[in-house]
């Protein structure tokens, strides 16, 4: 069987799973996606993007975005000031769990793959104002993936803009402790604008293959991230990437990956491939129940595991 044949089949397979979970609705806009909708592409270090399946489907970042701006802090502050915010260790507690702030004194997040933490890391890239912050975080994703086209997605922002009241109380005990710099709802306005960025699986693997090629891009060779700080990134998705499920998954996959709640997944095979995939039907713990399945095939077959 060809590869096409064999991601066709476990599509299939995987699309069978998606009535087990359901679509997020606690961002009244993310309940539109279609549950049973299913696009991959995977795009290798050396060769062409192979998509399949509804790869036209557009979606929004959401956590994944927690990646990228990570690695522009780290770009802009350097590694001393960045982990002076946040931790690096993983909590085992749902993303938006608010438990173990109190842990680390004065109040610091355990990690920036948890919403504390990216609401922290946010705070602390570079740009005189917000606007200017926000711009600087969606032209390094439009130069990442190298397209200036990438976008926001307005309704989806107001609608996590309306309804964050969680987000609004992680946001005001941080800044409470000292550990969010800047004003609260300015950086929550950033924060909620760059989970929006909306980009299709296509695309979504062009920022995988960056990531999977230490941060050089495949086709010019230029070096778009600091090999230093892909690393920090990729270890922080094996212990972290995908919430309190990370675990089970470096275990059934065994590959650096980063899900969003819109049903999206960032994996890559180090030195390999750079994977998007977008199911919008989720498990209990937030992550695609298709795209899980697909991973876990493919690992299975194609010896993706680094362990
Ligand atoms: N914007 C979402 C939130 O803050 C992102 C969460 C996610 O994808 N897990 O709740």
């Amino acid at each position: 069987m060809t590869n096409d044949h064999l991601l066709l089949n476990w599509m299939e397979e995987s699309r069978a799973l998606v009535h087990k979970g359901q679509v997020a609705d606690y961002i009244p806009a993310l309940a539109q996606a279609s549950p049973d909708a299913l696009g991959i592409t995977i795009h290798p270090v050396q060769g062409s993007p192979l998509t399949l399946g509804d790869c036209d489907q557009i979606f929004t970042l959401q956590s994944i975005s927690k990646v990228f701006t990570l690695i522009l802090a780290l770009m802009d502050r350097g590694e001393e000031v960045v982990f002076s915010h946040v931790g690096m260790e993983p909590t085992g507690d749902n993303f938006k769990s608010i438990l173990k702030l109190e842990l680390v004194p004065p109040g610091k997040p355990f990690n920036p793959m948890i919403n504390a933490g990216a609401i922290t890391v946010t705070s602390l890239i570079g740009g005189e104002t917000p606007e200017e912050k926000w711009h600087r975080i969606l032209a390094f994703i439009q130069h990442l993936a190298s397209d200036p086209d990438i976008g926001f997605n307005e309704d989806v922002y107001e609608s996590e803009k309306a309804t964050a009241n969680r987000n609004r109380s992680l946001g005001y005990f941080l800044k409470d402790v000292g550990v969010l710099e800047g004003k609260v709802e300015e950086q929550l306005d950033v924060y909620f604008k760059h989970c929006a960025i909306e980009m299709t699986c296509k695309q979504l693997a062009r920022l995988a293959v960056i990531l999977a090629n230490n941060g050089l891009d495949p086709d010019t060779s230029r070096q778009l991230i600091p090999a230093k700080y892909v690393r920090i990134a990729k270890t922080f998705m094996v212990t972290c990437g995908m919430y309190n499920a990370s675990g089970e998954f470096a275990i059934r996959v065994g590959i650096p990956a980063k899900s969003g709640v819109s049903g999206s997944i960032l994996a890559l095979v180090p030195g390999r491939m750079g994977i998007g995939i977008i199911g919008p039907s989720l498990d209990e713990k937030g992550n695609s129940i298709a795209g899980m399945h697909m991973l876990e095939r493919m690992s299975e077959a194609w010896e993706f595991s680094m362990f």
